[in-house]
């Protein structure tokens, strides 16, 4: 029998920890050849989260519920990795609390690894329904610039609910990077992907935690994270530069030598030069302290995430020994 695993990032959702266990549960009893674990991963959450998950596990009769709860809040990119480095499931999928991800999906989701031979499924919203125009304006042109410059291959209104093969799961805990921007990583590892299209969904309770500032950080740091173009592009502007001052030098020169009795006045160009120039240095200088800043915090080799509490070993140890009395 295998097992599907679903690892759920949570952070302040105590209204739908119940609800999504509720849902869930009526896709468990339509897939009974399987084995169902859900990890809540409680991402410090400041309100009532973590009891309301343990009360859940304790009156829960499909499917085994574990949890582990962070330290502090470590941000979902973070709570994930925590989910997925602890993950034993044979298929194990990514689901957010709020019910915005249709649990039905994964009927889908399994049809594509088991039956169609791919290695993943991943989500994609067709619809973008009750979001600020803006908001899908920004986020059209981050997915074109990110594709033209980096390797990644980024499909708008792509999510992280997916659900994934065991050999994924591995190579996405081998990125252990400290700055995660899940969806370059997702791409990055490759492998077959099915998208599998749905229309957005409002979330069932409890609000969302990204601010429209949050989201233009998100981006910015996705791009940092896997292009290193504006590094190279700085190169370019310091040649082109040079090659303008050479030009300019030549073309004094030469006026000079033409008609060596005028005299040279310039506090003008020496200004703008001058001016542009410093300009130029502050933000080159910028742009390398963004990438020593990432090469900083990644050397410091941190955690990417810290445990305060956890039940899987409880979990394991009590399915192990109903095991054995078997
Ligand atoms: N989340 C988390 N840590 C955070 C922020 C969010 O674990 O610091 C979880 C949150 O509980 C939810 C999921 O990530 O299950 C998606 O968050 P949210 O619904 O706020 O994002 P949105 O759906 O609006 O993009
Ligand atoms: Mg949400």
């Amino acid at each position: 029998m295998k097992t599907i695993e679903l690892i759920v990032p949570c952070y302040n959702e105590e209204k739908c920890i119940e609800l999504f266990y509720k849902a869930v549960k009526e896709v468990f009893q339509k897939l009974p050849t399987f084995r169902f674990i859900i990890t809540f991963v409680d991402d410090g959450s400041k309100d009532d989260t973590l009891n309301e998950i343990k009360r859940v596990a304790s009156i829960a009769r499909e499917g085994v519920i574990q949890y582990i709860a962070l330290s502090r809040n470590f941000g979902k990119e973070s709570a994930i990795y925590a989910g997925l480095s602890k993950s034993t499931g044979d298929y194990v999928a990514l689901i957010d609390a709020d019910l915005q991800h249709p649990p039905e999906l994964l009927v889908p989701m399994i049809d594509a690894i088991e039956k169609e031979g791919y290695d993943r499924a991943t989500a994609r919203r067709v619809s973008r329904k009750g979001e600020p125009l803006i908001r899908s304006a920004f986020s059209k042109a981050f997915y074109s610039i990110i594709n033209h410059i980096t390797v990644l291959d980024l499909i708008s209104g792509s999510t992280d609910y997916c659900l994934m093969k065991r050999t994924v799961v591995e190579s996405i805990v081998l990125m252990s990077e400290r700055e995660r921007f899940t969806k370059g990583i997702y791409s990055w590892v490759g492998f077959k992907n099915k998208w599998i299209e749905y229309q957005n969904v409002e979330r069932i309770a409890g609000h969302t935690k990204w601010s429209f500032l949050g989201l233009l950080r998100y981006a910015y740091n996705g791009f940092i994270a896997f292009a290193t173009t504006p590094l190279r592009g700085v190169v370019y502007l310091g040649i082109i530069i040079t090659i303008v001052s050479f030009l300019y030098a030549a073309t004094i020169g030469i006026a000079a030598l033409k008609n060596p009795l005028v005299p040279r006045t310039g506090y003008n160009s020496i200004m703008i030069v001058l001016l542009f120039l410093g300009g130029v240095i502050i933000t080159t200088l910028g742009v390398i302290g963004e990438y020593l800043a990432r090469i900083y915090m990644e050397v410091k080799n941190r955690p990417i995430y810290i445990e305060r509490e956890t039940n899987i070993e409880r979990v394991k140890e009590k399915e192990q020994k109903e095991a054995d009395q078997k």
